[in-house]
This record gives structure tokens, sequence and C-alpha cells, in this order.
């Protein structure tokens, strides 16, 4: 039979908001959400990223049910969703049932019984700032169907079912970075992530002393997808002029300055910019990842600050502002680097920041771009903390 019993919560591992959702027999998975410190635009050259799990994360509660009926409550938006295993179709009506829908259905894809559930989601990241809530929810449910069904598959076969999860199901092009952070992350370090061959390295990151603080612009410019296309496609004529003379490249990864500087800069200045931006931020991470060893931030953290002058400058994918945001804080002793995050065109910047500095950097900060863009500056302080885990085994 069935219990119904609530058990008493335990609030440190989960939410209070998860409580009245989970029984004796459910399990609970947290999953966080993820940062970039460098590597913007080099995921689909084949190059290098370094994200980290933060501590915000999305908890997915399952509870195994008689039944073909998959029931899902959102404890955040107040709304359920029921369907059966058998159909896991996209929902038009709502959106944040398909990043759990399409999980199911990646298991389901590779062969997997599934059986009734239930499962309610909630979540402490900012939906749509660049943090990656969606990423996390995926790894979430993927994870605990893995427990809760006992799969089997390792943690990178999860994180490929979670990206296919967002691009066959949401319909969103993704990276795998987001769920390869989320599911990977080590409180601590970074992850040196080859979006080539998937190898991954941990890099320490020290946190005492310094916090995370993003720096959330509230812009969301139309451009973002239009112009994201347009570079890709930049970076792949490069790449096709270069392959001419110098057949072994196959993407930028493989190109170095002296190879831009004959072939491309002489004929094609703009797709010169565009192509010297992710060469030179492939090196510029790989140098990071040397300061990081050796506990330099004020290095590693100008590193940032040369990332998003790239960014702006060479490949041209800020607005004014993130260029705005990144000049406030650029000579502020406490701020040891700054760049805009994500695809660009709006969406946060990521600042490393002095501890005992950051809540006068945020209300300084917002003063002053309240006064130019009449927009209210939101700021999230995050912390490096572990991947995707169970926080409560079945009872
Ligand atoms: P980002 O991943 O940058 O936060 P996205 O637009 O990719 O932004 O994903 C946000 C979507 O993910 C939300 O609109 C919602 O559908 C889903 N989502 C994220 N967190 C939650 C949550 N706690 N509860 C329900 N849905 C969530
Ligand atoms: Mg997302």
């Amino acid at each position: 039979m069935e219990t119904q019993k609530t058990i008493s919560p335990d609030y440190t591992s989960y939410p209070a908001a998860l409580a009245p959702f989970v029984r004796e027999n459910s399990l609970v998975v947290r999953s966080p959400g993820r940062i970039n410190l460098i590597g913007e635009h080099t995921d689909y050259n084949d190059g290098f990223v370094l994200p980290a799990a933060i501590d915000k994360a999305a908890y997915f509660a399952i509870t195994p049910t008689e039944g073909d009926f998959i029931k899902l409550h959102s404890a955040d938006f107040h709304e359920d969703y029921k369907t059966t295993i058998h159909e896991l179709r996209k929902s038009e009506k709502n959106s944040w049932p398909n990043y759990l829908l399409g999980v199911a259905d990646q298991f389901k894809k590779a062969c997997v019984t599934l059986s009734g559930f239930e499962g309610t989601i909630t979540g402490e990241i900012p939906l749509g700032a660049g943090l990656s809530s969606s990423a996390a929810v995926e790894c979430a449910i993927a994870f605990a169907l893995n427990e809760l069904l006992q799969t089997g598959f390792s943690k990178l076969q999860l994180v490929k079912m979670a990206q296919r999860a967002e691009n066959d199901f949401v319909g969103v092009r993704c990276g795998i970075m987001d769920q390869f952070a989320s599911m990977f992350g080590l409180r601590d370090h970074v992850i040196r992530l080859d979006c080539r061959s998937l190898d991954y390295e941990y890099e320490p990151f020290r946190m005492e002393g310094i916090r995370m603080v993003l720096l959330d612009s509230g812009v969301k410019h139309s451009l973002a997808s239009s112009e994201y296309n347009v570079r890709r496609q930049q970076c792949e004529e490069g790449v096709s002029i270069i392959q001419k003379k110098y057949a072994e490249v196959q993407s930028l990864r493989d190109v170095t300055q002296t190879m831009l500087d004959e072939l491309l800069l002489p004929v094609v200045p703009l797709i010169y910019r565009r192509c010297k931006y992710v060469v030179e931020e492939n090196l510029r991470l790989l140098a990071a990842c040397e300061d990081l060893k050796k506990g330099d931030m004020k290095s590693f953290g100008n590193k940032m600050f040369d990332t998003h002058h790239g960014l702006s400058r060479d490949y041209e994918v800020s607005c004014s502002e993130l260029d705005f945001l990144v000049d406030a804080v650029q000579n502020n002793p406490s701020v040891l680097g700054s760049r805009m995050m994500g695809g660009g065109f709006g969406g946060c910047t990521i600042n490393i920041v002095n501890e005992g500095a950051v809540e006068e950097l945020i209300q300084s900060v917002g003063e002053m771009y309240f006064q130019s863009f009449r927009k209210e500056l939101k700021a999230y302080v995050v912390k490096i903390e572990d991947g995707t885990s169970l926080v409560r085994h079945i009872g």
C-alpha cells in the first residue's frame, strides 16, 4: 500500500517548500546552477570552458506510485501536470513540465521501462538569468530516475541525456557545458572542460575571503539568438578559409594566431576579429588555469577583464548595459575580475569580489546603473559548491 505519511523535513538538505511532497518512500535530488569563469563562445569551436556549480540549486522529489501515471508538481509555480508513461509529449501550455518530461523521454529512448511516479520540483536559482536553472532541473530528474529505477547510467550519460532533453524536447539548442557543470561540480573547484573530447580536470578555486557576484543587467535582447547563429557561421567561415591551406585544421581549436594573420587579416578583417577572439580565449583559459594552480587570483581576474574586452570589441556580443557594469568595477580594488557571462546581449556580469566589499559594491553599482538606465540592478551572491547529489535516500 502506498504510504501518504509526510516525514519530518531536514531543512539542511532540501528547502522547506518541498517538505509537504516528501513521503517515506521519496528520494530527493539536489542539482545546482552554474557559473562560467572564462571560456565564452568557445564551446561550439571545440574549445575549453571553465564552469563551476554554485550554492543555488533545483530540488526534485520523486515518489514511485502504482500504475502508469506521471504526476508532476511545481512548488514554485503552484501548478500540476499529469500524463502517463506512454504519453510523453511536449506541453504547449506550460514550459516547466517539459524539462522533466524531456528527461523521462530520454530514459524511454534508452530502452528503460518507466513506471508511474509523482515528482515535485522547486528551486532557488533565478530563472532565465543565465545561471542555468533549466540544466539544474534536467540533471535533478535524470539523477533521480537513475537512482529510483537503478538504471546504472554514468554521470556523463546522464549529462548527455539531460542535454538531449533540452535540445530535442524543449527545443533549445544548447551545448553540454551547463548540464556537465551541474552534474560534475565540486566545491572550491572549477572544471576545465575540453568541449572536443569531453575530458575534464578540476582546478582549485579557493573561495576564502571572496565571493562571486552576479550583476543582472535585466536586459534580454532579441538579437541574442540571431547574432549567435551569425557568430557560429563567421567562425565556420574562418575555419573553411584556413583549411584550404592547412588541411589538418578541423575547428578554431586547431588555429594559431599566425594562421589568422596570414590568411584572414588581409582578406576578411571582420572574420579575422571574430576568430582572433576565440583563439585568444582558449589560450587565455589555459593560462588562467595556471594562475589558479599558483593561487594568483589577481592575474586570473585580469584575464576575466580581457575576456570581456574581447567579447565586447572583437566578438561584439556585449551591449551598453553589460559594458557599463564591467566599467563600473574595473578600477575598484575590491573587484578582482569582471566580465559578461553567457551568450551576450544581456544577462549577468560575473564578478570576483572581496567578501567584505560585496554589499557596498552592489549598492553603489546599483545606484549608478539606475541613474544611467532607469533599471533596478538585481544581484546574486554565490559560492562554488558540489554538483548533483542525492540529499534524501528512500527511507
Ligand atoms: P536559465 O536556464 O538561464 O535559468 P532557461 O530559460 O533556459 O533559463 O530555463 C528556465 C526555465 O526552466 C523556466 O522557465 C522553467 O520552465 C524551468 N525551470 C527552472 N527552474 C525551475 C523550477 N524551480 N521549477 C520549475 N521550472 C523551472
Ligand atoms: Mg537554460
